[in-house]
């Protein structure tokens, strides 16, 4: 990997996401070699990937460059490798582009969309967990109605302009919110000469509330907003199958759809080497302690959605959301700092700041550590967030700009279908 020999400790992370780039900004001038690898040369602001599906951002307005991350460090690399297994016996990875040795060892790989081991579902559904599948997404939304014209059957047509969410968490949420809207606000204009008034949009969630991890009463009103906004909700609905057309679940309701959307469960996205059955606790995370050390590895560590530090507060570990990733990557940074320096480690200690969803314009529930809110002000204070951890200068500004614009001109410019999504349209005639 042509990576020079040094005098201090390698330590090095896998995955520039959260939990990644968080420790590698603690590592900043310390007396260590940092490398860190990613399959993508990116970060990825997960939060915002609906509004790319959605049209209402650029893929670039939530992406930032991984090397611009180690700009003006000291002895840090990059490199654009997928890590393929670990080797912890010989302290080496084996990755895309050769093996690599370490002296410290970060897992920070995040988590991929979990469809329960259905491979019906995996084939034919649309998962939102990265931009190129946001672009598809986007491009399938678009290219579903530009098809819609083109038919004069009607369970077609309707099949064409129905959307199933399946998932009711934050992003199925969210995303439901924002595909309402552009029902609303936009097809009537881009689409005259079809009755985008059959548009439906279905949120189905196996549960009886949605956002479980919420309050009541952040369910209850996230509820309200999307009736308000036309979106069918479908409570204690278990789908069970998707053959890329219909819809089953476990009662007798289907549902005939060209686009079903899966944003029902993520789980660990694991490496061979430490995926062993007793280092990996439910959800496909590994276990850690609370150094975030992986259990009988004193030298490998796993932060973020990978990891699962299990504790009387968190017997199912942390929430696998952006805060617990960063805070455990700023924790670790100091421990390998004292770990070199043959200090004690400080146990972490997750401060929980909340959680929040929107469901569209002016509408959104807050639940804060102290306070619940609802509404306007939510809204204002969702976007306040977006904006403060969004990486980069320059995205938040076109960030902030976008949104300003969408809420004056009631748009989503974005509605380009750049890459084609080859669905094959013939075999959901059939
Ligand atoms: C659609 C969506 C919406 C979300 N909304 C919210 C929200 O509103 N609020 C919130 O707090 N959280 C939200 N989350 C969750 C949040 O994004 C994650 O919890 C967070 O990204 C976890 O950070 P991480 O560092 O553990 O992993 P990630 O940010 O996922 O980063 C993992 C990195 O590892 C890389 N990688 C993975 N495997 C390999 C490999 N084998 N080799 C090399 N590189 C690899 C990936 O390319 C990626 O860059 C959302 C997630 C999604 C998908």
């Amino acid at each position: 990997m042509n990576i020079p020999r040094s005098n201090y400790p390698r330590i090095v992370i896998i995955g520039g996401g959260f939990g990644g780039i968080s420790l590698a900004e603690k590592l900043r001038k310390q007396e260590v070699q940092v490398v860190l690898l990613d399959k993508n040369n990116y970060h990825t602001f997960q939060p915002l990937l609906y509004q790319v599906s959605t049209g209402g951002l650029e893929p670039d307005s939530i992406a930032y460059p991984l090397r611009k991350v180690l700009n003006g460090y000291k002895n840090a690399f990059f490199r654009l490798a997928e890590v393929t297994e670990i080797m912890p016996e010989k302290r080496m990875l084996q990755t895309s582009i050769g093996e690599l040795s370490y002296d410290y060892l970060v897992i920070a790989t995040g988590s991929e969309t979990n469809f329960f081991g259905n491979d019906e579902l995996e084939k034919h559904a649309m998962a939102m967990k990265s931009i190129p599948q946001s672009l598809n997404l986007r491009s399938l939304i678009l290219e579903n109605f530009e098809q819609a014209l083109l038919t004069d059957e009607y369970h077609e047509r309707n099949a064409l302009m129905n959307f199933v969410i399946v998932g009711g968490g934050p992003t199925g949420v969210e995303l439901a919110g924002a595909l309402a809207e552009i029902k609303k606000g936009i097809l009537p204009k881009d689409y005259p000469d079809l009755d985008t008034r059959r548009a439906q949009i279905n949120i189905i969630q196996a549960r009886d509330h949605l956002l479980d991890a919420m309050s009541e009463k952040a369910s209850k009103k996230a509820e309200d907003f999307l009736e308000e906004l036309g979106v069918q909700v479908w409570k204690n609905v278990r789908v069970t199958s998707y053959d890329g057309k219909t819809v089953r679940t476990k009662t007798d309701l289907t549902f005939e759809t060209a686009t079903l959307i899966w944003a029902a469960g993520v789980k660990g996205a694991t490496i061979k080497g430490i995926d062993a059955k007793e280092l990996i606790a439910e959800g496909n995370r590994i276990k850690v302690d609370e150094y975030n050390r992986v259990i009988d590895h004193p030298e490998i560590f796993a932060i973020g959605d990978i990891a699962c530090m299990q504790s009387e507060e968190a017997p199912k570990g942390h929430p696998m959301m952006a805060q617990p990733a960063i805070q455990q990557g700023r924790n670790l940074g100091e421990n390998l700092i004292r770990l070199v320096n043959e200090k004690p480690l400080k146990p972490f200690v997750y401060k929980d700041k909340g959680s929040m969803a929107t469901v569209g314009r002016n509408k959104a529930v807050c639940d804060l550590k102290n306070i619940r809110f609802q509404g306007v002000f939510a809204w204002f204070v969702w976007m306040f967030v977006h904006l403060f951890y969004l990486i980069g200068f320059k995205n938040r500004v076109v960030v902030f700009i976008n949104w300003v614009y969408n809420y004056i001109r009631f748009d989503r410019e974005a509605r380009l279908i750049i890459r084609p999504y080859k669905r094959d349209y013939h075999q959901f005639k059939d």
